[in-house]
């Protein structure tokens, strides 16, 4: 018999309480869907708004374990957390989505993409690279990318290598080394898979980065031939499909020059580059997360409004309490959306939060997001 999911009764855990578990909460919310957070800092942003925190490194095997035993389902808002307790609770009974042995693929970038090939999906080319390459054996591979193979995030623990001087910058860590692609967009995809092997996929969605990798704006839907649409939507299910994966996938893609999509990466769980889907279609990514780990029947992901998103990132060369500059006036903005994440603290870069304009035409979204991008600065 189906168990009913709304109310205390059911127990669905969360590891890790950053920005992603508190906009999945501010959806659970209307479900009445309790959740509970495992993180290790207590003024994390999903915290204060959790039906329970509970203190825990998610990386610590006994303490994952003690949490996770007392959920009925549990999922993660990232990807670095401890696999072999997941995998002992998965045997245990509790549900655990997405799956361990997803997450031990998606991990590691060598075994992500090895993933890939196996299984005739298309990415860049690519070797595996051992703690300590000599240079000789690095400069045959010019120009190059080298990604740490675990660990890093945002392009932390990528770098581009065009020339010699590059080199300096090795990593001296297990990473793999991929062609350097002259790709013409970044593109993504989120599509979602529930325990009956339902999926749904959003519009396809442009990403521009900025200097230290971090989603500078983004463009729902993307600008592409509907040719492009519909090779990307193939290719984000066929990969959910061959990793057979229960909960949220962010797929992102090279499209080159030819029209050729590469697959560059997937991570397993709401991605910066759905947060426009809260305003701009009927389902958002986190509520969609919700309903395809607790096999309930998908959203439509279909998109009401044309959208831009920004990151709202702390200023350079300010740390400490935040204050928000400029807050005011954006909101007096039509179709200007106000996401904070309740960071207490700034420093250069962090992620404090997003804002998405919304708008009846990509022009007017774009035209607004330019004039806006420097009228807001998070400061201490
Ligand atoms: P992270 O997991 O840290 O976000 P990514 O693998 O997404 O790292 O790489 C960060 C950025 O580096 C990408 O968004 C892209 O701009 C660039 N990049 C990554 N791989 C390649 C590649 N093979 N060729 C060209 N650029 C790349």
């Amino acid at each position: 018999m189906e168990r009913n999911l709304i109310g205390s009764e059911y127990r669905l855990g969360i590891l890790g309480g950053g920005q992603l578990g508190r906009m999945f909460i501010q959806e659970a919310i209307n479900y009445n869907i309790h959740v509970h957070i495992m993180e290790n800092d207590e003024n994390a942003p999903s915290a204060a708004s959790a039906n329970s925190f509970t203190k825990g490194d998610i990386n610590n095997y006994d303490e994952v374990m003690a949490f996770g035993k007392t959920m009925d389902t549990l999922t993660v808002e990232i990807e670095n957390v401890n696999i072999q307790a997941l995998y002992d609770l998965e045997k245990s009974g509790v549900k655990v989505f997405p799956q361990p042995r997803v997450l031990e693929i998606i991990k590691d970038k060598g075994v992500q993409k090895e993933f890939y090939k196996k299984n005739g999906i298309p990415t860049s080319n690519f070797d595996l690279i051992s703690s300590n390459p000599s240079k000789s054996e690095l400069m045959e591979k010019l120009p190059f990318v080298q990604k740490l193979r675990t660990g890093g995030y945002d392009g932390k623990g990528v770098e581009v290598m065009r020339n010699e001087s590059d080199l300096e910058n090795a990593f001296s860590a297990p990473s793999i080394s991929e062609e350097l692609v002259p790709f013409t967009k970044e593109l993504s995809v989120i599509v979602s898979r529930n325990e009956r092997g339902e999926t749904a996929v959003y519009p396809v969605v442009e990403c521009e980065f900025n200097e230290v990798n971090l989603v500078e704006f983004l463009f729902s839907p993307a600008n592409i031939t509907k040719e492009t649409e519909e090779k990307a939507t193939k290719l984000a299910i066929e990969v959910i499909n061959k990793l057979q994966m229960v909960g949220i996938l962010a797929v992102e893609l090279f499209l080159c020059e030819d029209g050729e999509l590469l697959v560059n990466e997937v991570a397993p769980r709401p991605h910066n580059s759905g947060h426009h889907t809260i305003e701009c279609n009927i389902t958002s990514q986190f509520e969609q997360h919700m309903r395809s780990v607790l096999n309930m029947p998908l959203g439509s992901t279909e998109t009401t409004q044309a959208g831009v998103m920004l990151n709202l990132l702390g200023s350079e060369g300010h740390e400490g309490q935040a204050i928000y500059k400029g807050l005011y006036e954006l909101m007096a903005l039509k179709g200007v959306h106000i996401h904070l994440y309740g960071k207490e603290k700034t420093k250069p870069n962090r992620k404090m939060g997003h804002i998405t304009i919304a708008c009846s035409t990509m022009d007017k979204a774009i035209e607004t997001a330019k004039s806006i991008k420097n009228r807001i600065r998070v400061v201490a």
